[in-house]
């Protein structure tokens, strides 16, 4: 294996993918190291929707879902048989925080980021004799229900796919791989990492930090490291019951007012998700008691027909980390936008990525190219490789050929 690269990224979640297709896509040489598995963090533990994210609209997060939307249409066109639309539901009952009208201002607003002639933007009140058809939901003080489209995906497999197309474009992934330490000299980054027992080192113009929740351990071993923003991490926990509700997804209030999906999944139902600070191992995370109880109670309030389930019922359970600023308001109205930091502006050769979307990922791919260029296309750099990559899109724009 070549012991020089361009460009190491760390991580092998849906961000580190996305960034290595970019760049082989733009004609560099990428190595990617990954700890255990591809998609083995939050990258298989999402609520696996490609969407705008219709709440952030709630806390003026516009630019965020005009992106992901714009994201969706692309995945849709391109990725079929890994993304596809599906019926959201959204009841919304006497007692609900949001009222019929603020719903429905939402959804236009969120159409209208879509594109009018997107024909994913449609929405409608459902009519009242079509509430029967709901599938067991609870219809007492049922005042209205909004039909929506959005779009599902297997969040794991879409990562495995993105980093598939980066190894074709010529990508090393090194997995299992650890990153132990990195530091920026004048003209390269030398990169220590274990590997089969191994310490092993090589060299690369930049190294890009993609290990979502352990990006701060990952950046302290980077010497120097990024200017990353105070952050926190927001533990969400989603449970797998088998039952079999529908092949709609439904977006209901739980007690608390929170927004929580039960959605279809592998012929059962998924529902999530919680938020709650997390401060421990990013590798130990897991969900609480609480939280499981938190979900079936939300389950039972809004499809009473449904069997009981007692906690150990349960198919399945998980809990992921978001990455957001840290901040006083609730991580509910927290900004969800891609951070994306580095030691040095003009010259950037460690970059991190924080936060984002799993659906955004394209997005936050280019911004992290076109932050780089300067880096690998300066011509002080010296020669890290003996044939220097002589790849034919070398040319291209930032938004690299196949993107
Ligand atoms: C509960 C929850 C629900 C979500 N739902 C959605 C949704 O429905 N739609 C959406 O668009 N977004 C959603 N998101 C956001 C989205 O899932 C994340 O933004 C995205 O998956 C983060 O990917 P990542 O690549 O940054 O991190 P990760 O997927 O966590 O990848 C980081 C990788 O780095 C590796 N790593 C760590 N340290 C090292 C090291 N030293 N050396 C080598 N490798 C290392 C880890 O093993 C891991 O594989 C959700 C997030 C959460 C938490």
């Amino acid at each position: 294996m070549s012991t020089e690269f361009d460009v190491l990224v760390v991580g092998a979640g849906i961000h580190g993918a996305g960034v290595a297709e970019s760049l082989t896509a733009a004609g560099y040489r990428v190595a990617v190291l990954e700890q255990q598995a591809v998609a083995a963090g939050t990258s298989s533990r999402s609520s696996k929707l490609i969407h705008g994210g219709l709440r952030y609209l709630e806390s003026g997060q516009f630019s965020l879902v005009y992106e992901c939307l714009k994201e969706r249409k692309w995945l849709l066109a391109h990725k079929p048989d890994l993304v596809h639309m599906v019926p959201f539901l959204i009841p919304v009952y006497r007692h609900s925080k949001r009222p019929p009208w603020k719903v429905r201002l939402g959804l236009t607003l969120y159409a209208l980021l879509a594109g009018l002639f997107n024909p994913y933007s449609r929405f409608r009140s459902l009519d009242i004799r079509d509430w029967e058809e709901l599938e067991g939901l609870n219809s007492d003080d049922l005042l209205a229900v909004y039909r929506y489209f959005d779009a599902q995906t297997d969040d794991a497999a879409l990562t495995r796919e993105v980093i598939r197309t980066a190894q074709r474009g010529g990508a090393e992934l090194i997995c299992p791989g650890s990153l132990v330490g990195a530091e920026v000299t004048d003209k390269f980054v030398r990169a220590d990492y274990f590997h089969q027992g191994q310490l092993n080192t090589l060299h690369c113009k930049a190294l890009v930090n993609c290990t979502g929740p352990w990006i701060e351990d990952t950046n302290s071993k980077c010497s120097p490291g990024a200017k990353l923003p105070a952050l926190e991490l927001v533990a969400g926990t989603h449970i797998q019951v088998p039952l079999k509700i529908a092949n709609k997804i439904f977006y209901v209030e739980a007690e608390d007012g929170r927004a929580v999906f039960v959605m279809p999944w592998q012929g059962e139902t998924l529902v999530g998700t919680t938020e709650r600070p997390y401060h421990g191992d990013p590798g130990e995370v897991a969900p609480t008691l609480e939280e499981k109880a938190y979900l079936l109670r939300t389950l039972k309030q809004h499809f009473p027909e449904t069997r009981p389930l007692q906690l150990h019922e349960l198919s399945d359970s998980w809990a992921g980390l978001r990455v957001l600023p840290h901040a006083t308001a609730s991580p509910f109205s927290r900004s969800r936008e891609t951070m994306i930091c580095s030691n040095n502006d003009k010259c950037p050769r460690v970059v991190a990525v924080a936060g984002g979307k799993l659906t955004s990922y394209r997005a936050t791919a280019r911004q992290v190219l076109k932050k780089l260029r300067p880096v690998l296309d300066s011509t002080n750099n010296g020669s890290l490789h003996s044939e220097s990559p002589t790849h034919p899109d070398r040319e291209t724009s930032a938004e690299g050929r196949h993107l």
